[in-house]
């Protein structure tokens, strides 16, 4: 197999693939089966938020290491059609920069295994996407909305687009990409006052909110474990505002716990990977804009397919490094380890 080393020592990975059964599934050896593919199409973005990356950006890929629309394709539809993925999600970056993703949308939407297709995007342009994106196939959007103070906005992102990212949404609504989920991340003495504004905002307009807890995957390597705002916290602010029962419904190897507020139907979510981690129940394979496979987002190796591709790969050795890949994948991410290694690469060119 062809990992290629990040330079970061390896954790809790293996490359014996001996014991691994005759499947064609993305099994690994923790009997865990991923059907969920994160695909980053760019890692360019049109933000800064400050919990993601520097002000003044950072060395974007080239275009030439960018896969094309082609080699998008042909590596979603091995996924989709040979590996037993069903849920392609697209992210980056901002992946609304990508001036094939209409098309990328459509050929996965075209798939005769049709797969569930959804859409993480900082929302700006939208409202502009919005239709030909229904047209393409598109079925619903994870929109991130931090804050709804114009200035609270400016600083975080630092830039000002708030009205923007707010239209997006309203348009997301309005073509039925639902359910519209609103992804927001809490800073200590920026936006952290907002828990309940967000949530009440997000009620209102049929949006289902959910609370992320801040990962060590910013390129500045700035994250510190005491700044941030737990889940604990979080539940703790809600329920000062809000009644919030456990949601009883099934979780399956969705990443957010679930509450429903003041007796529901409304929910809310809270996505707490650092302090109630759900490894175990994890789901999902990776694709980098460049060709990279990652069996998790805290990997430390990843796995060329852009080099053999480019290389007249046939499609069974693509297979062959996908399935071993996930066969390899650590049992968890070990943030609470002594051997916890932030990623060389940041989240936005991973695809959060
Ligand atoms: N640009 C798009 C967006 O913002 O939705 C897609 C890519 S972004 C990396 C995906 C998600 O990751 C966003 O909801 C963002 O808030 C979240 N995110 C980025 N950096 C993070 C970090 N260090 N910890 C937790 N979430 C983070
Ligand atoms: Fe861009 Fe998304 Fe990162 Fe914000 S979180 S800078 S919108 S990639």
């Amino acid at each position: 197999m062809t990992a290629v080393d990040l330079g970061i020592p390896l954790v809790r990975r293996t490359t014996d693939t001996s014991a691994r059964p005759d499947t064609t599934r993305l099994v690994d050896r923790f009997g865990r089966i991923a059907t969920d593919l994160r695909v980053s199409l760019i890692d360019k973005c049109n933000l800064r938020c400050t919990y993601c990356m520097p002000a003044e950006g950072l060395p974007w890929l080239k275009r030439a290491e960018l896969l094309d629309t082609e080699e998008m394709n042909r590596l979603i539809r091995i996924a989709v059609e040979e590996l037993g993925v069903t849920t392609v999600r697209f992210t980056g970056g901002e992946p609304l920069l990508r001036q094939d993703l209409v098309d990328i949308i459509a050929a996965t939407a075209a798939l005769p295994s049709r797969p569930t297709t959804s859409l993480t995007t900082n929302g700006i342009n939208l409202g502009g996407f919005a239709e030909p994106l229904v047209r393409a196939g598109l079925n619903r959007v994870n929109v991130s909305l931090d804050t709804l103070d114009r200035d609270v906005f400016k600083q975080l992102t630092r830039r000002d687009r708030l009205d923007d990212v707010l239209a997006g949404l309203a348009a997301a609504k309005e073509m039925r990409l639902e359910p519209v989920k609103v992804n927001a991340v809490l800073m200590r003495g920026i936006n952290d006052h907002e828990a309940g504004d967000l949530l009440r905002f997000c009620i209102e307009r049929g949006y289902q909110l959910r609370f992320i807890e801040q990962m060590p995957l910013d390129a500045q390597h700035e994250w510190d474990r005491g700044q941030m705002i737990t889940a604990e916290e979080i539940l703790e602010r809600l329920g000062s505002e809000f009644a919030l029962t456990p949601d009883v419904a099934e979780r399956g190897s969705a990443p957010a716990e679930r509450w429903l507020v003041d007796g529901g139907p409304a929910t809310v979510g809270v996505i707490a990977s650092v302090t109630r981690p759900f490894c175990a129940a994890c789901d999902r394979t990776r694709l980098t804009a460049d060709g990279q496979l990652r069996s998790c987002l805290f990997s430390t190796t990843e796995t060329d397919l852009r080099g053999p591709m480019r290389a007249g790969a046939e499609d069974a050795e693509l297979i062959r490094l996908w399935q071993e890949t996930m066969w390899a994948k650590a049992a968890g991410h070990g943030m609470d380890s002594g051997e916890f290694a932030q990623p060389s690469r940041p989240m936005s060119a991973i695809g959060g």
